[in-house]
């Protein structure tokens, strides 16, 4: 069966808590999503429907504590689009019933006897296949696919109406399944890089066992990797990764090519002759980057044209030991704390990253991290050091997240690794996948809390001279004032800087009035977070720490009382502006 994600264990209430600690034991990495308000879990959910439909589109497998009615009715919608189809299982909040729902083909079964196992209850199990022969023959484990989903019904309907097979070739994990097995039988479970013959006797299950090795890439490549597999009568579900020089590592035509056969890309250092493009010679090059592989003793050679080498083993291949995958980079931003402002692009480069790299502070807020994943946290202000261990882990074919708060390219980590990598001669960092996510920065998290501080032009300035002279940030600060722009300050004040608020204020003082807005936020969309309106000239430097964002209005700054039961006003910088421009006014 495929390889599976932790599950969701999905609770509506306290009540089921327990029995959903029983099953999260159970699963390394498996997370209790809890209905907001209602229990306590590892993530928080406001609507079941929405919720159980985005962890199924994301292909999580889902635990339910609750009524299988309901999780069907949720679910429903999404049941006639094809796709990939996670398990599903109802659970009853006591644990004494275990009903897998859906997935048949993804495991969901397997889950509901491990699951059974764990709270000794015995499992729902309704399949017949399944029944009688105590696994799911048309979902076979990792590293082996079904050739064909129909053939392969049919075939469990033969055996399920009486026929024995044999089997030919190796298929270790049916050794201690309860099969009708007979060496005499006309139905065969075959196990074989080659493709089906269209005998309706026969259930085709192929290892991943052939590599295709290219050492030139153009845009007809994944066509040619097609032909030759299929001119040499090999099932294209066999393949288990195209082989390119690591020279090529980034060329994008290997990349699409892989893509379009849907394998990994792995890299092995190939001789020169490797970047030529002369056919006999790429044909030979192509031969060298196959000998660089470690691939077992038996796997048996193939020439297959258009410089294409193939190599055709018996037994699954681990790709993670063929050569070298290309790594990857990727700046995320974690916004300013709470879970649902990460965006789920973030979310993505996190859950596939191998490495999380940065501050301990954010390396914390990212989790949890899944069972594997390693953490680099530093508590180092040394951020183009951190960089550069990103690029090495990098280049070492790992993917890296690289973690700031808010947005990585607001005085944050993405200008550090680009200075790292453009600084850098190591041609193994030049070749890294580099990607930048952005995220929602602190101001315009705690300009959304007050209303919108933001409306009209304003600018961002950082008041460290960590990394600048103060006399620059004076004059910046001067000139933001005479230009009237609304003011986001981060990094205000620390203990280390104890004097530079208090200078930044009396400057922008000189010029903007007393009773100009500012707006104070602390902890922004993080436990504790505090939201303060007050005037320029009432701010006081204690006011303010370095969790906090100060956001200092301009001369159109307004605000209004919120009415109703809130507290407070809603601050705004209208979008028009009428003033010619005198902010002393
Ligand atoms: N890349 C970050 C900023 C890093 S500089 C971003 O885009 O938000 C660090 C400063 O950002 C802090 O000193 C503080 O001024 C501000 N800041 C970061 N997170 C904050 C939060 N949750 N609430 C208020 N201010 C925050």
């Amino acid at each position: 069966m495929a390889s599976l994600m932790p599950p969701a264990i999905v609770v509506l209430g306290p009540g089921a808590l327990a029995t959903a600690q029983r099953v999260k034991a159970r699963y390394a990495g498996a997370q209790i999503h809890a209905l907001q308000e209602r229990a306590q879990g590892d993530v928080a959910f406001s609507g079941l429907s929405d919720h159980l439909r985005e962890l199924y589109r994301r292909g999580t497998p889902i635990v339910a504590l609750c009524a299988a009615g309901i999780v069907i009715r949720c679910l429903a919608p999404l049941l006639a689009s094809k796709g990939v189809e996670p398990p599903v299982l109802a659970l009853a909040e006591d644990g004494s019933a275990v009903v897998p729902l859906l997935g048949g083909l993804t495991g969901v079964n397997v889950m509901a006897r491990e699951i059974g196992a764990a709270l000794e209850t015995a499992p729902a199990i309704t399949t017949s296949g399944e029944l009688r022969f105590g696994t799911c023959l048309l979902n076979p484990p990792d590293g082996y696919a079904l050739s064909s989903l129909a053939q392969g019904k049919r075939f469990v309907s033969d055996l399920l109406a009486g026929e024995a097979t044999r089997i030919d070739g190796a298929a270790p994990w049916l050794d201690t399944v309860n099969l009708p097995r007979d060496p005499a039988a006309r139905h065969a479970i075959r196990v074989s890089p080659h493709a089906w013959d269209g005998n309706p006797e026969h259930l085709v299950i192929h290892p991943r066992s052939v590599v295709a090795a290219a050492s030139v890439a153009h845009a007809l490549l994944a066509e040619h990797v097609r032909e030759a597999l299929s001119a040499n009568g090999i099932a294209h579900e066999a393949l288990a990764a195209l082989v390119a020089p690591a020279a090529r590592m980034g060329d994008a035509a290997f990349e699409q090519a892989a893509s379009a056969l849907d394998v990994p890309l792995r890299f092995a250092e190939a001789i020169d002759a490797a970047c030529r493009t002369e056919a006999t010679e790429a044909a030979e090059a192509t031969h060298t980057l196959l000998d660089a592989l470690s691939l077992p003793a038996s796997a048996q050679r193939l020439a297959a044209g258009h410089g294409i080498a193939l190599s055709v083993a018996h037994e699954p291949i681990d790709v993670h030991t063929l050569g070298a995958a290309r790594g990857k980079l990727t700046v995320l931003g974690l916004g300013p704390g709470r879970a649902d402002l990460l965006t789920p692009m973030a979310r993505a480069a996190l859950d596939e990253a191998t490495d999380i790299v940065g501050y301990s502070t954010y390396v914390e807020m990212a989790g949890p991290l899944r069972p594997g994943q390693v953490r680099h946290a530093t508590d180092n202000r040394e951020e183009l050091q951190r960089a550069r261990h990103a690029f090495e882990l990098a280049s070492a074919g790992r993917r890296v997240a690289v973690v700031s708060s808010g947005d990585p390219g607001v005085f944050a980590m993405a200008a550090a690794v680009l200075e790292a990598l453009e600084a850098s001669h190591e041609p193994h960092w030049h070749r890294v996948e580099l990607a930048i996510v952005p995220g929602v920065s602190a101001a315009l998290a705690t300009a959304a809390r007050a209303g919108a501080p933001l409306g009209h032009d304003f600018c961002m300035l950082s008041l460290s001279d960590n990394l600048k002279p103060w006399s620059v940030i004076e004059k910046r600060l001067r000139h933001a004032a005479l230009a009237d722009l609304v003011m986001a300050f981060y990094n205000p004040i620390s203990r280390a800087r104890p004097w530079q608020l208090d200078r930044a204020l009396e400057v922008v003082r000189e010029v903007r009035a007393p009773g100009t807005r500012v707006v104070l936020g602390r902890d922004v969309g993080r436990p504790g977070e505090t939201l303060r309106a007050t005037t320029l000239g009432a701010l006081k430097s204690s006011e303010v720490d370095m969790r906090t964002m100060v956001i200092v209005g301009s001369s159109a700054t307004r605000g209004f009382s919120r009415g109703g039961s809130e507290d407070g006003e809603w601050i705004y910088t209208p979008r028009w502006y009428a003033d010619g421009g005198d902010a002393r006014g």
